[in-house]
């Protein structure tokens, strides 16, 4: 069963003085539209009270250092309205919907780990997954749209409630920085990264691959630009479900960002449906064989990736309209097949894949 859980207090984040911005409250009502049409209009929720056992703003401080937090905090109470770097702005409303986004996210993962859905969609916004310990992670010149890192919330609940070994999938055209940098000692995370090489933030290289004694948990998986879906799906299955099954996570958290989607705007990777509902159904097929659910939350896709990228993952999911892929049969490059066996030549020593 699918929940799509999204609150209207997620539009009070909005760009400073009406002027246009990708990151904006249109973005979610192109999702919920192509959800609608797309036959899961059952599924979505909208979230009135949540209920999780923690106080999110104290959960935030697991995440985020508290002179970041005090300082965001401190803006939205002065009624600050404006850009703290280049790319991200803070609004009158951005402290309600960015704790709003990491309560929702931490309910999401709460009702998967008690079995109630077999995957929740937290369909949040601002996004997270650029959001580092002091907000700009690992050397980043802004914090690329991002306020709070919602994915890490949901992994840091779980790990909370007593679920160790959390695999993280970030399909998001932009390397996470952020989570990367939150959880770079901790081998109870798996952090697999697919990401497109060279462009923001800059980081993601193959041979990130965690702290001392979390070593081979960090998987960075750079892809070049105008890589495409055979490109993915390749990927996807000699290397990613591999890893998913070598790793045994007790729950799959995937930072679910639909920019890759061929031209949605903001980086140059081609990506269609067909990627989109391969991941869907892998995702099915690997968390049915592990026995655990997918908790999902919402990151970057700005135009026609939420559009189509977003429903095709989740009918992947469903079971609805599912084409199967031979490996032997996709055609990807010399480059993408080397770069599959440097990212398992790195990890040999850690994982057995
Ligand atoms: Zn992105």
């Amino acid at each position: 069963m699918i929940a799509i859980y999204f609150s209207k207090e997620f539009y009070l984040h909005t760009p400073p003085m009406g002027l246009y911005h990708p990151e904006n409250p249109r973005r979610l009502e192109i999702a919920l539209n192509a959800l609608h049409y797309s036959g899961f209009k059952e599924n979505i929720i909208e979230v009135q009270n949540v209920k999780v056992d923690v106080n999110a703003q104290e959960f935030l401080l697991k995440m985020h250092d508290s002179a970041y937090v005090e300082h965001i905090f401190k803006l939205c109470s002065q009624g600050f309205e404006g850009y703290i770097d280049n790319d991200t702005y803070v609004s009158r409303g951005t402290c309600k919907a960015a704790q709003k986004a990491i309560e929702i996210s931490m309910m999401a993962t709460k009702h998967v780990l008690e079995h109630r859905h077999s995957l929740a969609l937290a369909l949040v916004r601002p996004p997270g997954h650029h959001a580092g310990v002091m907000g700009k992670a690992m050397g980043a010149s802004t914090q690329g749209f991002c306020i709070f890192n919602n994915i890490a919330a949901a992994t840091t609940y779980a790990l909370h409630s007593g679920f160790k070994r959390i695999l993280i999938i970030d399909i998001d055209v932009h390397h996470g920085n952020g989570t990367q940098q939150i959880f770079w000692n901790n081998p109870d995370v798996i952090h697999i990264d697919v990401h497109e090489h060279g462009i923001y933030p800059g980081t993601g290289d193959i041979h990130d691959i965690g702290g001392k004694g979390a070593e081979g948990t960090k998987v960075n998986i750079p892809l070049p630009p105008y890589s495409g879906d055979e490109d993915y799906i390749y990927i996807f299955s000699t290397l990613v479900e591999p890893l998913i099954y070598a790793v045994k996570p007790r729950l799959i958290a995937v930072s679910a960002g639909f920019d890759a989607y061929i031209n949605d705007g903001l980086a140059e990777m081609r990506l269609t449906e067909s990627f989109y509902e391969f991941f869907g159904r892998m995702l099915y097929e690997v968390s049915r064989a592990l026995g655990i659910g997918v908790v999902a939350t919402l990151e970057g896709g700005y135009s026609i990736g939420l559009r189509n990228g977003l429903p095709a993952m989740l009918k992947g999911f469903a079971k609805q309209e599912y084409a199967k892929f031979r490996i032997e049969e996709i055609k990807t490059s010399y480059a993408i097949k080397t770069l599959v066996n440097e990212v398992m030549q790195t990890l040999k020593q850690y994982i057995a894949i």
